[in-house]
């Protein structure tokens, strides 16, 4: 589908939209948008609409803070949840472009277009399909956020008890409303845990998925009263959320991860993509696993990936390679959470893969035994090392990583190397409540 300008104003009259809203993320993942009314939908679509890109996270400095918004007309959506009377609301995701007409290199969207150009350069185009989690929380009488879960019966007496599951109901739906196409739904593994899984698209095009759909899971659940959170790992001793990212490259309309005469169905393509992954996850991780909160659920027990190692038979390492195969045929990265940015996430993964490939970096044997019950010893024996184990560790390592800075730019490394930083320095010095109790009556 590719829609024109008079596409797009013909659909807001269709559809009678009042308001529009101009979407993009800043650098941490977080979106932003410009309401206007439709009388300068127009102009909008001319990409004449300024901001001011001072006031948003990483962006950049007040002298030169006047930017242009161009929308991606195939955006085009109406918010569904939005009561009519108020008049129909719709949204166009934005690319960020410099006052001059030239792309604003700080802008993740950007990053990613990027990355996708230097594919097509070798002639590929990715494919991305997400597996976001989150939890469903409880909200208190001032309407703020609690860690109950409202279907663990233990901890609450009030409403009923699946209501989350109307919640998720309900945001399957706006969804679909939305044009997403909706594959499956599940309650996951930990009390008040969810996923919703939608139909992979071009790597772009799930981005701009991730982003809306973080949103509309927090506007429906907020509709049903409760907290919808993204948050890597909110409860100890449960299941944290991850977000895994089954990607594939395709060339000339085939898969070109799929080989029928190897022996596991993949290509030398597909081996050299994991290779990539493999030699640049310490530095990726960074990046798709960008909060202090993420290392919590990067550790044994939780069905979360620790080790760096690839398996197309277990769901222990950090890469798997599901059943699929034929023009299903995918890498699984298990490790990226729903924290973070979807833009620069899919980036630093494709250069990544890209690397491999460019490069030959033939990936070490699959591991077929489960990782956690191997011992240290018959890990070090098969070489399989261990991700970062925390957020300062993983930012050392995407400094020492030149493909991944350049992957993310000069202006978003300095931004969110900046941001993780002062995270991980804030983190650092507070007294956490785990300290007091270990250590007040101890000492
Ligand atoms: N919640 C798990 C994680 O942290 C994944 C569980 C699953 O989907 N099998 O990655
Ligand atoms: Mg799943
Ligand atoms: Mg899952
Ligand atoms: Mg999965």
């Amino acid at each position: 589908m590719s829609l024109t300008k008079e596409d797009v104003l013909q659909k807001a009259e269709e559809l009678d939209v009042k308001f529009v809203r101009l979407q993009f993320t800043d650098i941490l993942g977080v979106i932003k948008n410009v309401a206007i009314t439709v009388d300068q939908l127009e102009e909008a679509l001319d990409g004449e609409i300024m901001f001011d890109g001072s006031s948003i996270d990483g962006f950049t400095r007040i002298q030169e803070s006047d930017m242009k918004l161009k929308p991606d007309y195939d955006t085009f959506t109406i918010f569904p949840w939005r009561p009519e009377e108020d008049g129909t609301v719709a949204r166009l995701i934005c690319d960020v472009y410099m006052p001059d007409g030239t792309p604003f290199e700080g802008g993740p969207r950007n990053v990613l277009q990027n990355a996708l150009d230097e594919a097509a350069e070798m002639g590929y185009e990715m494919y991305l399909g997400p597996e976001p989690e989150f939890f469903l929380f409880e909200k208190d009488e001032e309407g703020e956020p609690t860690t109950i879960t409202h279907d663990n019966g233990g901890y609450f007496d009030l409403g009923p008890i699946d209501e989350g599951q109307d919640a998720r109901r309900d945001m399957v739906i706006a969804l679909e409303k939305m044009g997403f196409d909706m594959e499956a739904s599940h309650h996951e593994v930990a009390p008040g845990q969810h996923e919703i899984d939608f139909k992979y698209e071009d790597a772009l095009k799930t981005a701009d998925n991730i982003a809306t759909f973080r949103f509309v899971v927090k506007s429906i659940a907020n509709q049903h009263d409760l907290h919808a959170t993204f948050m890597p790992k909110p409860i100890f001793g449960e299941n944290g959320s991850g977000m895994h990212m089954n990607q594939s490259l395709f060339k000339d309309g085939e898969n070109a991860f799929y080989d029928e005469s190897d022996e596991l169905g993949l290509s030398q393509t597909a081996k050299y993509y994991i290779g990539g992954l493999l030699e640049h996850a310490n530095a990726i991780a960074a990046v798709t696993n960008p909060t202090v909160n993420s290392y919590k659920r990067l550790v044994p027990g939780y069905e979360a990936p620790v080790y760096k190692a690839w398996s197309a038979s277990n769901r222990s390492a950090l890469i798997r390679i599901p059943a699929a195969r034929g023009a299903g045929t995918r890498v699984e990265m298990r490790n990226p959470d729903p924290a973070a940015n979807p833009y620069l996430a899919t980036a630093v993964m494709l250069k990544a893969g890209l690397d491999g490939i460019k490069n030959e970096i033939e990936p070490p044997a699959e591991v077929v035994d489960n990782i956690f019950a191997m011992s240290a010893q018959e890990k070090e024996e098969a070489g399989i090392e261990s991700l970062p184990g925390n957020l300062h560790e993983a930012v050392n390592e995407l400094l020492s990583d030149e493909l991944i800075q350049k992957a993310l730019g000069d202006h978003v490394l300095e931004h969110f190397v900046e941001a993780k930083r002062l995270e991980w320095d804030v983190y650092r010095t507070q007294v956490h409540d785990w300290e007091l109790d270990q250590y007040l009556k101890t000492f």
